[in-house]
Formats: C-alpha cells, structure tokens, sequence
C-alpha cells in the first residue's frame, strides 16, 4: 500500500522545518532519506507515520486520510522505528511481541507467537529472547527495534538510521531481512541513512531534502555527484567495488 506526503508543512513552536513536502513511498521497493543534519528528514518520518500532525497538508496510506485511520488501524499499517529506543524493563521477547498487538485479541495466538519466533530467529535474537532490554548493547537494541516492527507486519516501514549502532554483519542482515520483506509483502518502505554507499546498496529511489524541502528524487541512476555536492556539501567520487556501489567522500566542496 502507498503512503505519501502531499504538500506537508511541519513547524516546531511556530519555526517551519518542512516546507511542502510530497513524496511517495512505493510498496515493493525502499526509498532512502537522505540530507544533512538537521534538513528535516527525521521530521519527515515522523509525519509520515503520523507520530505528529502537519500542520498544513496530509499524508495518506492507501489513498486515505491517516486522520481518518483509528489508532489501532495506524498501529497495524505503519511501524516507525526511531533512531534510539528506550532501555525498558521488558524482555527482547516481549518487546518483540508488542508488534503483534494491533493484530491480536488479549492474547497472542498462535500465529502471533510464531510470527514472533520467525522474526527473532532470522535476524539471530533468539538466544537474547528472554533478557530485559535494559541489558542489551546498542546494537542489540536496535535489532531488537527492527524485529519488533517486522513482527508487525506492516503495510508502510519506516526506519531512521536504522544501522547506526550495527557492525558490518548485522547491518548486511538487517537489509536483507528487510528487502525480503519489503519483495514478498509488497511493504512501502523509507528508510534515513546516512552512509550513502549503504543507501545505494539498501535503497530504489532516493529523496534527497535540504532545509525542510525536497531538492530531487532519483533513483540510483540518478543519484549523481553533483547532487551529492549540492546537497551534502561534499565532492563525491561514485563507482562500483564487487559490484557493489560505493560512494568515496574526496572533500569538503568549495563555497559556490
Ligand atoms: P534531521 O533528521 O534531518 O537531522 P530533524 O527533522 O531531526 O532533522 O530536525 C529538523 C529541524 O527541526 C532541526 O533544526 C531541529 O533542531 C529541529 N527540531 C527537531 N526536533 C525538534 C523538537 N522536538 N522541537 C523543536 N525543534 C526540533
């Protein structure tokens, strides 16, 4: 299902921060946020899993209005993982679980607990299962965060920095346990990363925004380095190692 952003404006206490922002995510294919600090992109996700109002504009999941969605509706369409989770007392397994709770009457049935074993032993959490996440490494937290949305099932993804605190591995796990949900269940996915030789890698299309405003949408084809420059501020050199693209920073842009 489709979730896109028509002409959304987002202030915080009256300073605008996103200024008429459309996009749309594509289900089936992953579309990577990308931009400097402080350009709105986690606003952005934000809006668009409707964790804040715009104050102008709407975003709709499927052709419809998310005002009009109930709360258990949203919860079972959208999950948004923020960049840092909050250490609480409850277990990796129970965590996880809260992602079948749009789904589920009281109780978890038996779908729940096996969507919920599924998804903990793809991305290697089972032998954490029962320790609290207050004991987990950040990594392992963010692992955890990404299961739990997974659990979901969601219609639309949406992940901020989602491989920050994960090594190599993890990182290549996490994007392919993703992609394969995003291919087999036709997710709308977004994804804010800053690396932009895992975004090639990881991402479709690309939304590139600066200062609160969509400056281009490609897809990697597209994604040149002199939009690089433009946006980031960076020279670029793009190519391909193992056949794989790779974006080396060469230097700080002059000023134009
Ligand atoms: P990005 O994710 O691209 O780094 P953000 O969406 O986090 O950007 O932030 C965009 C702008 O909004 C920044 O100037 C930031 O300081 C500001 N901002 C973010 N969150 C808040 C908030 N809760 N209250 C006020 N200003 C905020």
């Amino acid at each position: 299902m489709s979730l896109a952003a028509e002409n959304v404006r987002f202030a915080y206490n009256g300073r605008p921060v996103l200024g008429d922002v459309s996009l749309a995510l594509t289900p089936g294919r992953v579309t990577a946020i990308l931009g400097i600090n402080g350009a709105g992109k986690t606003t952005l996700l934000r809006c668009l899993g409707g964790l804040v109002r715009p104050g102008r504009g709407c975003v709709r999941l499927g052709g419809r209005d998310l005002r009009e969605f109930s709360r258990r509706e949203a919860a079972r369409a959208i999950a948004y993982v923020p960049q840092s989770q909050q250490a609480e007392r409850l277990t990796v397994f129970e965590a996880v679980l809260l992602g079948r709770r749009p789904h589920m009457g009281l109780r978890p049935g038996r779908r729940d607990l096996a969507r919920v074993e599924a998804v903990l032993g793809a991305l290697h959490l089972a032998d954490l299962a029962f320790r609290r996440l207050d004991e987990l490494s950040g990594g392992e937290s963010q692992k955890t965060a990404i299961a739990r949305a997974l659990a979901q099932e969601p219609d639309a993804l949406l992940l901020d920095e989602p491989t920050a605190s994960l090594d190599l591995k993890n990182t290549l796990e996490v994007f392919d346990i993703v992609r394969a949900a995003v291919t087999a269940n036709g997710v709308a996915a977004a994804a804010v990363l800053h690396d932009l030789s895992q975004a090639m890698r990881f991402a479709d299309d690309f939304v590139l925004l600066a200062a609160g405003r969509i400056k281009a949408r490609v897809d990697r084809a597209g994604l040149t380095p002199e939009i690089v420059r433009e946006v980031y501020g960076v020279e670029v050199a793009l190519g391909e190692v193992g056949g794989h693209p790779v974006a080396a920073p060469l230097r700080v842009a002059d000023a134009a």
